[in-house]
């Protein structure tokens, strides 16, 4: 019994899963990136192992009944990224960084292309808290501009799962800075909740 009770709230993926904020939703853009990324890493092979392992709504997630435009409970989500991560990244979770990079890419390429057409990675890191109520309630992003190549990103009022914050987010950010003509991005998850820290804090720089 003591050794089960140690165990409750933590997860080698979501973290401290007793501090997740209950009842946060995602855009249905950002569930169906999922499929899309499995499919062009994985393959079908990929996509199939990865659908026996998961409860029906995850499956649902993953079969892209999801509207790109509407808001879903994060819950399913995040079981289905744990599924990818234990399935079909042999549990690497660091490997979620590079879905936040394609997240990124595609959405910044189509969805928001306007909101990137201008700006240096400052000013679109700058513009992450509109970015971040496109894809995440409740909570909130703000951010401040350090030296020329850094910008500190702060994340409050919401805890979401331990790889989204530490990965899929760092991975997102890098992406915004290349695409903005950044060179050699790297975003440092330095303060986290899943830490005990305050707020989730990152630390961006680029060349
Ligand atoms: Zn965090």
């Amino acid at each position: 019994m003591a050794s089960e009770a140690g165990r409750v709230g933590t997860d080698p993926v979501l973290g401290r899963s007793d501090l997740l904020t209950k009842n946060a939703e995602v855009k249905g853009q950002a569930i169906r990136a999922r499929r899309r990324y499995v499919l062009e890493k994985f393959g079908e092979p990929g996509l199939e192992a990865l659908a026996k392992s998961l409860d029906p709504l995850s499956l649902d997630y993953l079969n892209s009944t999801v509207l790109p435009s509407s808001w879903y409970q994060l819950g399913p989500l995040y079981q289905l990224d744990r599924a990818i991560v234990g399935t079909l990244m042999k549990g690497d979770r660091a490997q979620m960084r590079q879905l936040g990079r394609d997240v990124a890419q595609y959405d910044l390429t189509t969805l928001y292309k306007l909101f990137f057409r201008i700006g240096s990675p400052s000013f679109i890191l700058g513009r992450v808290a509109v970015a971040f109520s496109q894809y995440t309630r409740p909570g909130k992003m703000d951010s401040e501009a350090g030296s020329d190549h850094e910008r500190t990103v702060e994340m409050s009022g919401v805890v979401v799962a331990g790889y989204m914050c530490a990965e899929v987010y760092s991975g997102w950010m890098e992406a915004a800075v290349t695409m903005s003509g950044g060179k050699s991005p790297h975003a440092q998850h330095s303060a986290c909740q899943h830490r005990g820290d305050r707020s989730c804090i990152w630390k961006v720089s680029w060349s």
